[in-house]
């Protein structure tokens, strides 16, 4: 997900803790420590195959997985973004990757191999519409509804069962990373108008970064 471009709104719900992985712990030094040890890819845009459809699941647990995650970092870094999919460095596995800060700016850094977003309960869906951004749709923005908090199940590196929880900007950055690989870019959950309008941004923007030319 690209970086937000306006203010977000404050979240007051309390912190839960327990089930959830501890992400927001010497988050610096892992993170330089992933893209240190990645190779930076240019960025699949809207329109290449691989981002329009389910990615596979990941079922090796092993150095090329290490190896891909390092490089999201690396790629994550260069573009500037807050999270990345695999397919959005044109690989087709369920992982995606982050370095996103949650509403009361807190950063968390993590990664999550094959994600499932959990149904939230009636009381904890209230709804947030902040801007939203994606490096696959380079210099567009558009206000899109989705919860204010989630919670994404999957694995670790090593196929160690995890969970995370996100509030405010970072449950929207679980949201958008976990539709990316089940082929969805955040676009598709805009109307036809808004839709329209951020390919328009898109296509009078230059992106900042390395991308894939489509065909
Ligand atoms: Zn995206």
């Amino acid at each position: 997900m690209a970086q937000q471009d306006t203010e977000h709104s404050v979240n007051e719900e309390p912190k839960e803790s327990g089930e959830f992985i501890v992400d927001t712990e010497d988050c610096e030094a892992r993170e330089l420590a992933h893209r240190e040890r990645g190779t930076s890819r240019p960025i699949t845009v809207v329109g290449n195959p691989v981002l329009h459809k389910e990615c596979k699941d990941v079922t090796e647990f092993g150095d090329e997985l290490a190896q891909l995650i390092d490089d999201m970092f690396a790629s994550q870094r260069t573009a500037e973004g807050v999270g990345l999919a695999a397919n959005q460095i044109g690989v087709d596995l369920k992982v995606f990757v982050y370095d996103c800060p949650d509403d009361e700016g807190v950063r968390h850094v993590g990664h999550v191999v094959n994600p499932v977003l959990d149904e939230l309960p009636a009381d904890r869906r209230i709804l947030d519409d902040s801007n939203e951004g994606c490096l696959s749709v380079p210099t567009a923005y558009a206000s899109l509804a989705r919860p204010d908090y989630a919670v994404v199940r999957g694995q670790d590196m090593h196929g160690n069962p995890i969970a995370v929880e996100g509030t405010g900007y970072f449950a929207r950055c679980l949201q958008h990373e976990t539709d990316h690989l089940y082929g969805y870019l955040y676009i598709d959950r805009l109307s036809k108008r808004d839709r329209k309008d951020a390919l328009r941004q898109m296509a009078e923007g230059t992106p900042r970064y390395p991308v894939v030319a489509n065909d």
